[in-house]
């Protein structure tokens, strides 16, 4: 029983943390006012992956253990604090710093974080660099790779776009428009983890010989 409530705690800040990516990438623009700098940021990151590895922790995670300490205190004043809330609030404010390490190469990530992400215990970079490919509008959720299959099979946010814009009439942002804006290109496909790239060439000199002595045999 306790697996199975740790385990949506874990689903449901995930789904937390896709709605909040999933935002910022369709409606996020750079006339959007005092959110101009999510917009800035957002948009780098599409066309430059790895640039926001640079940024300390904190940089990156300030306004998510905010909306974190949020959660707790709205939790305590409605009289439904548990453990629940605070296991949602630290996955939510870390979801930044797991996003980051799907960007980070084995060697950057060290022994512990690949482990945890061999065994899927969080999300991998392979996983994650779906959503860096083609027009970057599906895998938005960030901490598992359990959850983005599933919201992909039911359209969630394709039928999310649609109801915002039938209360709203707000449509997705014309990406390349705005990175143009910033002087930016979207990035090309395998540029989200450097490792992806320079594995082939890495890996082929010690196929070849093998390929080499098996026809030879
Ligand atoms: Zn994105
Ligand atoms: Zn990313």
């Amino acid at each position: 029983m306790l697996l199975v409530e740790i385990l949506a705690v874990v689903l449901l800040a995930d789904l937390v943390s896709g709605v909040v990516h999933w935002w910022e990438d369709s409606y996020a623009k750079l006339d959007g006012g005092p959110l101009k700098q999510v917009a800035i940021d957002n948009l780098r990151h599409h066309a430059r992956p790895r640039e926001f590895l640079a940024k300390g922790y904190w940089a990156s995670s300030w306004d998510l253990w905010l909306l974190g300490a949020l959660a707790v205190a709205a939790s305590a004043a409605l009289g439904l604090f548990s453990w629940h809330v605070v296991l949602f609030a630290v996955l939510v404010a870390n979801a930044n710093q797991v996003h980051k390490w799907t960007h980070r190469t084995r060697e950057e990530n060290g022994r512990v974080i690949g482990t945890l992400q061999r065994l899927h215990l969080l999300q991998t970079a392979r996983h994650h660099s779906r959503h860096h490919q083609g027009s970057r509008d599906t895998h938005y959720c960030v901490l598992t790779n359990f959850l983005n299959p599933l919201l992909e099979e039911v359209q969630l946010w394709r039928r999310l776009e649609r109801a915002v814009s039938r209360l709203t009439g707000a449509t997705r942002r014309d990406e390349p428009a705005e990175l143009a804006k910033l002087g930016l290109l979207p990035a090309p496909a395998g540029a989200t983890r450097p490792s992806f790239a320079i594995r082939v060439p890495v890996v082929m000199p010690r196929l070849m010989p093998l390929r080499a002595t098996a026809s030879a045999a």
